[in-house]
């Protein structure tokens, strides 16, 4: 036990004390064994205090494999591990007055998964040695469950569970780059519901958020590869990034999407391009130089969907070089 003049009867008290703090507390001795695992400790770990106390098997209580926990890493003051075990935690210069870190534990006893705040500091005697090292734990669970959801739901569309904007400008511009390093092509499909202004008027602005939701449905089963995105840009409009995708797929893409849309079968009498709801598609499709900008992407999706409602609707155009062309490449 404690070796220093405190009395007996003190440290019997100061045990005790610790046994029935409501924080889950474990304290290991110099040697890295558990010389304390209180009964909130037991609780949270479903680990009882005989199973570890004089041991080193802690780590059963929180990880599935053998690996360190905090006060391990304190007590052999091994704090350049930390970064490599956990997902987030204080500077290491404070290992003299404690350090805390967060991390997923998979809890093996207690059959769950938690998300633990850690708060792990020595003590140390009047010679300034270190005596123990006493490890605190906080169930964060709840609060970081909360948080993950909060986090996606930010980068979600709201309607139509789509990824949203915010979603799109941060994958253009990280696909754009990677697009100008490796000197390949990235294409970006801008859809754009036809007369969906007279969808609202005709069934309701209710069935015109359905409807919505069936076209993003649509949109979002073409992107096939793991890297293509489909996105609500906003309103009626949907956005669909294809990395290094050739013209020729590119325009199989488009052509596939406006076909999807067709097949949705969706009525809609007062179009004036088609007896149901269709989409017009803007394809940019490009081997971005150092100069173009996202923006510029966009601006020329949005010149191809332009020219795409011009030519009647419920079609595919492509964007061309100022000096070419618009060319009509798809009509159903
Ligand atoms: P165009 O073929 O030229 O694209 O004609 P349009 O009527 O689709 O275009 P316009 O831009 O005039 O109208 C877009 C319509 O989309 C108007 C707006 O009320 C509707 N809209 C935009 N966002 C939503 C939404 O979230 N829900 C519903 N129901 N309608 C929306
Ligand atoms: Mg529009
Ligand atoms: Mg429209």
């Amino acid at each position: 036990m404690l070796k220093n003049n405190i009395s007996e009867v003190e440290q019997m008290f100061a045990v005790r004390l610790m046994q029935h703090l409501v924080v889950p507390t474990f304290v290991l001795d110099p040697d890295g064994c558990v010389m304390i695992w209180n009964k909130a400790c037991e609780r949270l770990t479903n680990v009882k205090a005989e199973e570890v106390i004089g041991t080193r098997d802690h780590w059963k209580a929180f990880y599935e494999k053998p690996r360190a926990c905090l006060a391990d890493l304190v007590v052999s003051g091994r704090m350049d591990e930390i970064d490599r075990l956990y997902a987030a935690h204080s500077v290491r210069e404070d290992v003299f007055i404690g350090v805390r870190a967060e991390n997923w534990a998979v809890m093996p006893r207690a059959s769950k998964r938690c998300y633990l705040a850690i708060n792990c500091g020595p003590i140390y005697d009047e010679a300034g040695e270190m005596i123990a090292v006493v490890e605190t734990l906080r169930d964060m669970t709840e609060q970081k469950q909360a948080e993950e959801a909060l986090k996606s739901l930010a980068h979600k569309d709201g309607l139509t569970g789509l990824p949203n904007r915010r979603s799109f400008d941060i994958s253009l511009e990280a696909d754009l780059l990677h697009a100008q390093r490796k000197k390949e092509y990235l294409t970006l499909l801008l859809c754009d519901v036809d007369h969906f202004k007279q969808y609202n008027d005709t069934y309701g602005h209710q069935a015109g958020d359905d409807c919505l939701k069936r076209v993003a449905q649509a949109v979002g089963q073409q992107a096939l590869r793991p890297t293509d995105l489909a996105a609500r840009y906003g309103g009626e409009e949907f956005v669909v990034i294809l990395p290094s995708s050739s013209p020729e797929g590119a325009e199989r893409v488009a052509t596939r999407l406006c076909q999807a849309i067709y097949d949705l079968n969706d009525e809609h009498k007062t179009s004036l391009s088609a007896d149901r709801v269709t989409i017009s598609v803007g394809v940019a499709c490009i081997i971005p130089d150092e100069m173009i900008r996202p923006t510029d992407m966009i601006e020329m999706a949005d010149e191809a969907l332009y020219a795409a409602k011009q030519n009647g609707r419920n079609q595919v155009c492509f964007y061309e070089s100022p000096k070419l062309e618009m060319a009509v490449k798809t009509s159903l």
